[in-house]
C-alpha cells in the first residue's frame, strides 16, 4: 500500500453516502447542506478517483454497504481512502476490522470535546463520548496499516478548552497523524444561532496555546478557516498556507475572500482571507495586515513537514 505524499486531508474526490447521523450535534453544517449521492453517482466517483478517496456524509458508517463501497476503490485503484466519522459505530471491533481490511486507511474523527459531558452536550446523544473514545482505541488496536486524524469544530462552549484539548490527545492518542482545529463554518445549525460562532478574536489566545501544546509533543496540528493575520506567530499551522507554499500558487478558497485591509497585507498570497459567512455576520473589523515575512513562514512549514508535523 502506498501512503499519501502528505497526510493532509484531500477533498478532491469526494463521497457523500448517506443523510442520516446516529449524533444530533449543535453545530452540525450538514443539514441542508449535505445530500447522499445514488450508488450511480458514487460509483462514477469511484472511477475516476485515481489513488485518492474520501467517504464522507452525515455519517456514512450507517450505511449498510459502507465495507463494500470501500472494497469496490481499493479494487478500483484507490490506494489511499479516508472515512469521515464521528466513530460512534466503531465501538464494535469487528466492524472496526472490516473496514481496515476493505481498504480504509484513514480514520478522520469528528472529536469535538475530551470532556464527556460537554461532548454529549454538543453532540446531544448521551454516551457517545464513551462509545467514540472505544471507537478511535479499536481503529489504533485493528490489525493492519491504518492513521487516525482528530477534528475539533471551534464553537462558543469548547473554543476556551482547546489548550487542555491538547493535552488530553497527546496523553491518550499521542499516534494520531494530526489534530485538526475548524473554524464553525455559519452553515447549518449555526446559521439559525450565531451564538455558537466565536469571533475568531476571541479563540486566538486558545488556539495558540492548543498548537503549542501538540507541537511540543511532536503531534501536528492544522487549523483551518481562520485568516492568516489572526494566528500570528503560528500561520505554519494553517491548512490554506501550507497548501500555497507547497503548491506555490497563491491561496485561495471557495467561499473565502480578502477584503480592504488585505491590500498591504505581507501574508496576502498566502491567504485565502475571511469566510463569507463569517464576514456577513461580523464584518471585516478584526482583519489586521501583518508584515511578517512570507518566507520564514515557509521555511518553518517546510522543516515542519520535513519532521512529518
Ligand atoms: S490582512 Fe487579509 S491577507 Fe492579510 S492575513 Fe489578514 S485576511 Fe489574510
Amino acid at each position: 500500500m502506498i501512503m499519501p505524499e502528505t497526510d493532509e486531508p484531500s477533498f478532491n474526490e469526494f463521497v457523500n453516502l448517506n443523510k442520516a447521523c446516529n449524533q444530533r450535534c449543535l453545530f452540525c453544517s450538514a443539514e441542508e447542506n449535505i445530500l447522499a449521492q445514488s450508488m450511480k453517482e458514487v460509483n462514477a466517483v469511484i472511477k475516476r478517483a485515481g489513488g485518492r478517496l474520501t467517504i464522507g456524509g452525515w455519517e456514512p458508517t450507517l450505511h449498510p454497504r459502507l465495507a463494500e463501497i470501500v472494497a469496490k476503490a481499493g479494487k478500483a485503484g484507490a490506494e489511499n481512502i479516508t472515512l469521515f466519522t464521528n466513530a460512534v459505530l466503531l465501538d464494535d471491533p469487528a466492524y472496526v476490522r472490516r473496514l481496515v481490511s476493505a481498504g480504509v486507511n484513514t480514520f478522520h474523527v469528528n472529536f469535538p470535546s475530551h470532556e464527556e459531558g460537554l461532548s454529549d452536550f454538543l453532540t446531544r446523544s448521551p454516551g457517545s463520548f464513551r462509545r467514540r473514545l472505544a471507537g478511535i482505541r479499536n481503529i489504533f488496536g485493528a490489525p493492519g496499516r491504518k492513521h487516525v486524524s482528530l477534528v475539533f469544530v471551534i464553537n462558543s462552549f469548547n473554543y476556551r478548552t482547546m489548550p487542555e484539548y491538547a493535552g488530553f490527545v497527546a496523553a491518550n492518542f499521542p499516534s494520531v497523524i494530526h489534530v485538526l482545529f475548524t473554524a464553525l463554518c455559519i452553515m447549518g445549525k449555526a446559521e439559525k444561532d450565531h451564538s455558537l460562532v466565536p469571533r475568531y478574536g476571541k479563540i486566538r489566545p486558545y488556539l495558540a496555546s492548543a498548537q503549542a501544546v501538540l507541537l511540543r509533543r511532536r503531534i501536528k496540528c492544522l487549523i483551518e478557516n481562520v485568516p492568516l493575520c489572526l494566528m500570528p506567530g503560528y500561520e505554519h499551522a494553517s491548512f490554506d498556507a501550507r497548501q500555497a507554499f507547497a503548491s506555490g500558487a497563491p491561496a485561495g478558497a471557495p467561499g473565502k475572500s480578502q477584503h480592504e485591509q488585505c491590500g498591504g497585507c505581507s501574508l496576502k498570497a498566502a491567504c485565502s482571507g475571511l469566510r463569507d459567512d463569517y464576514f456577513r455576520v461580523y464584518g471585516s473589523r478584526e482583519l489586521k495586515p501583518s508584515s511578517r515575512r512570507p518566507d520564514d513562514i515557509a521555511r518553518t512549514i517546510k522543516l515542519l513537514k520535513a519532521a512529518r508535523l
